[in-house]
């Protein structure tokens, strides 16, 4: 089990300067998804209970009675799953057998952000900077990501080598399926949470962006994350190697693609574009997530041409409207359910296929370097790859 400690800078936040652990898996999705249960075993059961718990103290505010009653919801967005992507549904099926846990009690964790209509409110901060602007050329993409402090414990990497799909390196935690990281195709995702007012009972966001990780050409992360029968839509930043950088803005039945023209892009968790604001719910309440965007912004173009891992390093770690900043820390006076903090922070490189993952808010934590143990493919290859 990982330590977990209060940081030294605020003592009701989570950090710490030891590595965050990495599963390293390969083989089909049922035997990845039981290496991963198996390694991570204590700290899913330990999520599980968190869950279990935060329903049973929230019962009237989520309107979900019991855990029963939020598998039976849980259960009809599970044809959807296996329709659209079984490969991952027996991934989730591989990390309960090898957890030694009910496959429904982790559908429930995969289908959270639906079940609770979102009462969860995830913040997340995320970048990315093309190579033209980098100080070493290299695209350089950063995410926080911003959840319940409880699972602050339950955060690690994944190293998998799927015998079918590309290999990936992403960050994930609890009894989760990974969806933001990057592959060897050099397709990266990081995943914001957005709000909008056309949900539906389909495919889970959760299945919809592991998907992309999967995913060969530019168009394909799009297809992926643009499933025509979503339940629902996050804001997909997607970069890929050559410089491309998109901020894919779904919904469950619309999207708009903002292209990042000018080398540069940044979300959090309002939309920016005109159509989707038009179905967006509650808009109006979500202030501090256009002050992190602006924020993210101005300090990006501010480097344009010096921007390094570093000084994106540093960009996570500000704390302009503290603790609801791009460093995100727990609000004390928050009820249970909406507190949050970052639990882990990354940046990702492209063109060196690393991985730099900070535990906890990264004012007070300490970046690790991971790599992609993978060949990058050449378009040659990928060609070939695709017959
Ligand atoms: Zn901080």
């Amino acid at each position: 089990m990982p330590q977990a400690v209060h940081s030294d800078c605020d003592p009701v936040t989570y950090a710490t300067r030891q590595p965050a652990p990495i599963v390293h898996v390969q083989g089909s999705h049922y035997q990845m998804g039981c290496q991963v249960g198996e390694h991570r075993r204590a700290v899913i059961h330990a999520s599980l209970a968190t869950y279990r718990g935060l329903f049973k103290s929230e019962a009237a505010r989520l309107h979900i009675h019991s855990w029963k009653e939020a598998i039976l919801h849980a259960r009809k967005y599970l044809p959807f799953a296996e329709e659209s992507v079984p490969q991952y549904v027996e991934e989730l099926r591989g990390i309960a057998d090898g957890a030694g846990l009910d496959f429904n009690d982790l559908l429930v964790l995969n289908c959270m952000e639906a079940l609770t209509e979102d009462a969860l409110h995830r913040g997340c901060t995320s970048l990315a900077a093309a190579p033209e602007l980098t100080a070493d050329g290299s695209l350089l993409v950063g995410h926080n990501e911003d959840w319940l402090p409880e699972d602050f414990e339950s955060v690690y990497l994944i190293h998998a080598q799927p015998d079918d799909e590309p290999a990936f390196l992403a960050i994930t935690y609890g009894g989760l399926l990974p969806n933001i990281g990057f592959n060897q195709y050099g397709i990266a995702q990081c995943c914001d949470s957005v709000y909008p007012n056309d949900v539906r009972v389909g495919v889970p966001r959760i299945f919809v962006s592991r998907a992309v990780l999967a995913t060969t050409t530019l168009a394909g992360a799009l297809q992926a994350a643009l499933h025509h029968r979503r339940a629902a839509g996050y804001n997909h930043l997607i970069a890929h190697a050559s410089g491309e950088l998109y901020n894919l803005e779904a919904s469950a039945r619309d999207f708009e693609l903002i292209y990042g023209l000018d080398g540069l892009v940044a979300h959090t968790n309002h939309y920016l574009s005109r159509r989707m604001r038009a179905i967006e719910r509650d808009g109006d309440a979500l202030l501090a997530s256009r002050v992190r965007y602006n924020r993210t912004l101005r300090l990006l173009h501010g480097q344009r041409g010096r921007i390094s891992r570093a000084s994106i390093q540093t960009l996570l770690s500000d704390h302009v409207n503290f603790p609801e900043s791009i460093c995100n820390h727990v609000s004390i006076d928050d009820y249970p359910l909406d507190r949050q903090q970052t639990i882990a922070a990354l940046v990702m490189d492209l063109t060196n296929f690393t991985m730099d993952v900070a535990w906890g808010t990264p004012c007070c934590s300490e970046f690790h370097t991971y790599r992609l143990d993978a060949p990058r493919l050449s378009l040659g290859e990928r060609l070939a790859g695709s017959g």
